[in-house]
């Protein structure tokens, strides 16, 4: 067959949707005009393809990560966001109960505090990735999400531009988010996520942090210090104390101050024990609701504290630390569960498994067991593994 008679990609997605996509649209109450309206102008966009292709597989440093999200500047602009919109932010603590420099927090990080809310045009981004992406079904969902926006929201398919999977307005909401937590703060009968006026982005934030948990007046944790002989194995994440169980066993603050009462925290290594130590609280974990990314939690509150003129981490990130590819941490996991700590599975993902993994070879092999994957680790894992003596 001659080459110029393959359908073009655009004409096959063209066909998917309307022959695949619409059908179960409409089956799931999407109703034919707000179809036709939204679907009529969607396109096959590869760059969004591509995209998804690219996601790195290698991540920052906590220490290289954290100047960028919580730099000095962005706390400076955050400082300022929070002067000019101090009448709005102090309604929305007043309506949800979330501190303005969490939700400002929040908005630096997404956009920039709305700079940079996206380029591209949300249905067709998402239309691509249910056409042809992975997780097609997922993003499915989210498409159906987007033109229930325009259905009951009265969205402008147009106007919703959004990060190459769809994440929209100033503050980068899935449509299933905007569905669950949007609100029309301003009261116009419009639910506006792009707006100058970031009103309804803002306050949008703030509820989908008070439905997730959110307790304000609390942090979302703070810098510790932890006593000389203290035990790296109580420093997991499925291992919450009441703080009062903490302090007693001589963890402080980062000053070396008595710690509040704070309720539930966990001790949390970003850094493995050579770096920071952090007591994470229950807000923290409604920031890792927002994105499951442990880093991206630290992040969010670090970077709230330097709004609200907090000071950065006391104790320096080790600089020698480059996290592992997700091949390299296949790579562990494959050398750990040879070496009878097992992983549950060879995923190249850091999870529970593997890190309980990680402390147990290193409580047996005299290391310090923080549980922290890092290249060091790993060249020591190969090390025993070529020798195991
Ligand atoms: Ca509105």
């Amino acid at each position: 067959m001659d080459q110029d008679q393959w359908p073009s990609d655009a004409a096959v997605f063209r066909a998917w949707v309307d022959e695949e996509f619409v059908p179960r649209a409409l089956e799931r109450r999407i109703r034919p005009a707000v179809l036709h309206r939204a679907m009529a102008e969607a396109t096959f966009l590869p760059e969004v393809i591509e995209r998804q292709a690219d996601q790195s597989e290698f991540s920052l440093p906590i220490r290289e990560y954290l100047d960028i999200t919580a730099s000095d500047e962005r706390a400076r602009i955050g400082r300022q966001m929070l002067r000019r919109h101090r009448d709005l932010l102090n309604r929305i603590e007043m309506t949800f109960s979330v501190e303005p420099e969490v939700v400002a927090a929040i908005w630096g990080l997404e956009t920039g505090y709305g700079v940079v809310p996206g380029r591209f045009p949300v249905i067709s981004a998402l239309a691509t990735l249910a056409f042809r992406g992975r997780r097609a079904a997922l993003f499915e969902d989210q498409l159906i999400a987007a033109l229930r926006m325009v259905q009951t929201h009265k969205v402008k398919p147009e106007t919703m531009f959004g990060s190459w999977a769809g994440a929209m307005g100033h503050g980068q909401f899935m449509p299933t988010s905007v569905l669950g937590f949007g609100v029309d703060f301003d009261g116009d009968g419009r639910l506006d996520l792009w707006g100058e006026d970031p009103s309804d982005a803002l306050a949008s934030i703030a509820n989908y942090l008070k439905k997730h948990g959110w307790k304000t007046g609390q942090p979302w944790g703070l810098e510790v210090r932890l006593p000389a002989a203290f035990d790296y194995g109580l420093a997991a994440p499925d291992a919450a104390r009441p703080t009062r169980d903490w302090a007693a066993m001589g963890v402080t603050d980062a000053t070396g101050g008595a710690l509040p009462d704070y309720g539930a925290g966990t001790i949390l290594l970003p850094a493995g024990h050579r770096g920071a130590a952090l007591l994470v609280l229950r807000n923290f974990l409604v920031l890792t609701a927002y994105n499951r990314a442990q880093s991206y939690a630290i992040a969010i509150g670090h970077l709230s504290d330097r709004i609200a003129g907090g000071k950065p981490f006391r104790k320096a990130w080790p600089e020698d630390q480059t996290p592992l590819s997700r091949t390299d941490v296949v790579t562990a996991q494959v050398l750990l569960t040879q070496a009878g700590f097992d992983t549950q599975g060879i995923d190249g993902f850091v999870g529970q498994n593997t890190e309980r993994a990680v402390r147990a070879f290193q409580a047996v092999h005299a290391m310090v067991p923080d549980g922290h994957l890092d290249s060091a680790f790993l060249d020591q894992l190969r090390e025993i593994a070529a020798d195991p003596g």
